[in-house]
């Protein structure tokens, strides 16, 4: 049986907490190499709430140094397509500062190892996740189109350096199957504890969306599938119904039940949260609608005009090349889009809908 472990908090008295949580899974970091993993998307504001907070991060590295590790790393690779996003991307969203100097450009330096087939045979990982010997995920409490919430499992697809993650999407070819090689790569190397920024966290059309929900938690377990399965739940969402906990299940990397693991704290649903359009129950629970997700879903990314202006980011940032400019508006060829959601996670301006 995993814990998971529900602790209220805010982002400005995060020292106590923290100490809870590391009272309540005690980790021995003394002369070991750690890892510390955020999500960090890409380059944004830590108050637009599509990383982890810097808060979080800095309590979390301040408690690490304090165990005396023989080295402490920040590291993740944000972005879809380029390698030249991480710096800016720390910079941005405040977690270099956060860092108190550990950050370490972790898409420099990679190693290639085997990968499920039906995918691709070899993967390129970055060396600190494969050198560290505890590795800590910092996963922010978000939705997200694809994959309906990117939580804890999720956070371990930053393992890949660079446009990697973007030929992945296009070679899963369906949501589904998305989903499934989410797992893949958590199974790569699965981190030893999460701890989920839920202070501030994200709802609606996620993970970059603008609808923010104040949630004041942080949630910290010694198990990804155990702790995805409190946060689905906590949105109402059945975790029984996604496809990538189901697989890890199936995989024995843990139990989504909540009332297979010990609960300590309050879990509670958080009333009328808005899932992504794919994420609702109902259409969760719709036989048509999960035919869909095992092809090709019936959503599209659509810009708006109101917000657009231009830039041109996710035409460059599409694995596929199926969008264009068209009367200053980018425009989605239909035939060629893999619904993958890359230009929405990278659109600066949260213009892209899935319509
Ligand atoms: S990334 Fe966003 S703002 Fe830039 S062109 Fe695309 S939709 Fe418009
Ligand atoms: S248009 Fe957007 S959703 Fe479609 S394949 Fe390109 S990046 Fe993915």
């Amino acid at each position: 049986m995993s814990k998971v472990m529900i602790h209220p908090a805010t982002y400005e008295h995060l020292g106590e907490t923290i100490d809870r949580v590391f009272e309540l899974f005690p980790l021995d970091l003394t002369r070991k190499k750690v890892l510390v993993k955020p999500n960090v998307l890409r380059d944004t504001d830590a108050k637009e709430g599509v990383t982890t907070h810097p808060a979080v991060l800095r309590a979390v590295v301040e408690k690490v140094v304090s165990m005396k590790p023989a080295s402490l790393i920040v590291g993740d690779n944000p972005g879809v397509m380029s390698y030249g996003a991480n710096e800016k991307s720390f910079e941005k969203t405040g977690l270099m500062e956060a860092s108190l100097g550990h950050y370490q450009n972790i898409g420099n330096d990679s190693l290639k190892i085997s990968f499920n087939p039906d995918f691709v045979p070899m993967v390129s990982v970055s060396r600190a996740v494969l050198d560290a010997d505890v590795i800590i995920s910092l996963p922010k409490f978000k939705t997200h189109g694809l994959t309906v919430l990117t939580g804890a499992i999720k956070n371990s697809y930053g393992y890949l350096p660079g446009a990697q993650k973007a030929k992945l999407h296009k070679i899963a070819g369906s949501p589904k199957r998305f989903h499934e090689m989410v797992v893949d790569v958590f199974n790569l190397r699965v981190p030893d504890f999460f701890l989920m920024d839920a202070v501030v966290g994200m709802e609606g059309n996620g993970p970059a969306s603008p609808d923010l929900r104040d949630i004041g938690l942080i949630l910290a377990s010694d198990n990804a599938v155990a702790l995805d399965g409190v946060m689905a739940t906590m949105m109402g969402c059945d975790p029984g119904l996604l496809r990538f906990l189901q697989k890890a299940k199936e995989m024995g990397l843990g139990d989504y039940d909540p009332d297979k693991n010990e609960i300590i704290g309050n879990l509670k649903l958080l009333n009328d949260f808005k899932l992504p359009p794919l994420g609702g129950e109902a259409i969760l629970q719709n036989p048509s609608i999960q035919e869909v997700l095992e092809q090709r879903t019936l959503l599209r990314p659509v810009a708006d005009p109101e917000k657009c202006t231009a830039c041109g980011t996710c035409i460059d940032q599409c694995p596929v090349s199926a969008l264009s400019m068209a009367h200053e508006i980018p425009e989605v060829d239909p035939e060629i889009c893999i619904t993958c959601f890359c230009c929405q996670e990278m659109c600066p301006e949260k213009a892209i809908q899935l319509k």
